[in-house]
């Protein structure tokens, strides 16, 4: 049976990825944060075949710790502070965890691994924020770096880490780097989530407008359920590499908002919207738009949930939770 350790097992990409190895038979484990951390028990009833061990990022003996209990073959490096707005407020906390953290996980695998350094698999969570100020439409691996907030300079960091000691240890390490992913479980922080609870309380009548930042920028918007695949498709290789995952489509926050009050039969929506300069960025990232063919030709990887499906299915999801509270 093989083995895999997760961390950021609390988020959204936690809770897919475990679903999709426990369902290859792996046998999975999570590292978990702090005492009483308010997300155990819906780890606990979302997958309830996970182990879960205390560590953080930012302690790297209890990473070494989590290894030596897990003693996975498989590590997926999900943890981060990773919300981009509150990376500013926290930049020294969001370099801690989502930049350092990295290099404390990497160096306890190899540790770890002793005088094998491809012992264990690595996948490092990268992200399309690292694009910031596109140099390149679409963007893809060889896309100059151009970060636009201190959550993605902590990810470049911890992309070129990854890389870093995939040359200088010959570790079997590999850096996803991962447009937009959203799903049902996506946090309530960000714009998809945002959006799609707020249309769903407009049409239950529980709340008159949305308060909303920038619409003007775009992104591009996959489902997290087929971004977890190419995480696992990565480690699969015999030859550890870095991969664009996207869809290769862009929206903007205004489609968005199009699409999700449409699902509710609401086509007048600008007079719901107020916009309020404390949604908006010191720095905005204004278009990012991915290219994944190399994930394609190598990995086999395609996205199969498209942009009108996502959103229709969130603001879906959110009509349900909002008719049981209503209800209650
Ligand atoms: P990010 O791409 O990781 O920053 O994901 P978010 O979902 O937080 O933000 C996506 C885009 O939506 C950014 O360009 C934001 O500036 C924009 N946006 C506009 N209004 C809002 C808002 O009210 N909340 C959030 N989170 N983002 C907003």
């Amino acid at each position: 049976m093989p083995r895999a350790l997760i961390t950021g097992i609390t988020g959204q990409d936690g809770l897919y990825l475990s679903e999709l190895l426990l369902a290859k038979g792996y046998d999975v484990y999570g590292l978990i944060r702090g005492q009483n951390n308010p997300k155990l028990d819906l780890v606990r009833e979302t997958v309830p075949g996970v182990k879960l061990l205390t560590g953080d990022l930012t302690d790297m003996s209890s990473l070494i710790r989590a290894l030596n209990v897990a003693r996975p073959d498989e590590v997926y490096n999900l943890g981060a502070i990773s919300f981009v707005a509150y990376s500013w407020e926290n930049a020294m906390l969001t370099t801690d965890v989502t930049g350092k953290g990295v290099l404390n996980i990497l160096e306890a695998v190899r540790l770890y691994s002793g005088d094998d350094p491809t012992k264990v698999r690595y996948y490092q969570a990268s992200s399309s924020e690292m694009f910031g100020k596109v140099q390149e439409v679409p963007q893809r691996e060889s896309t100059l770096l151009w970060p636009r907030s201190p959550y993605g300079v902590a990810k470049v960091f911890g992309h070129y880490m990854t890389i870093n000691y995939r040359e200088s240890y010959g570790m079997h390490a590999s850096s996803g780097i991962l447009f937009n992913h959203e799903s049902p479980r996506r946090g309530f922080e960000f714009v998809t989530r945002k959006v799609s609870q707020a249309v769903a309380r407009i049409s239950l009548g529980m709340q008159d407008g949305i308060t909303m930042g920038n619409l003007d920028a775009k992104r591009d918007w996959g489902f997290a359920g087929d971004y977890v695949e190419a995480m696992w498709l990565m480690l699969q290789q015999d030859t550890p590499d870095d991969y664009v995952i996207s869809t290769g489509v862009t929206h903007s926050i205004r489609d968005l908002l199009e699409v999700a009050f449409e699902r509710v039969g609401i086509t007048d929506w600008e007079r719901l919207i107020t916009q309020d300069p404390r949604f908006m960025r010191p720095a905005e990232v204004e278009l990012l738009i991915g290219d994944s063919a190399k994930a394609k030709s190598v990995l086999g990887w395609e996205p199969k949930v498209g942009f009108t499906e996502l959103v229709q299915m969130m603001v879906d999801n959110d009509l349900e939770l909002q008719r049981e509270q209503k209800d209650k």
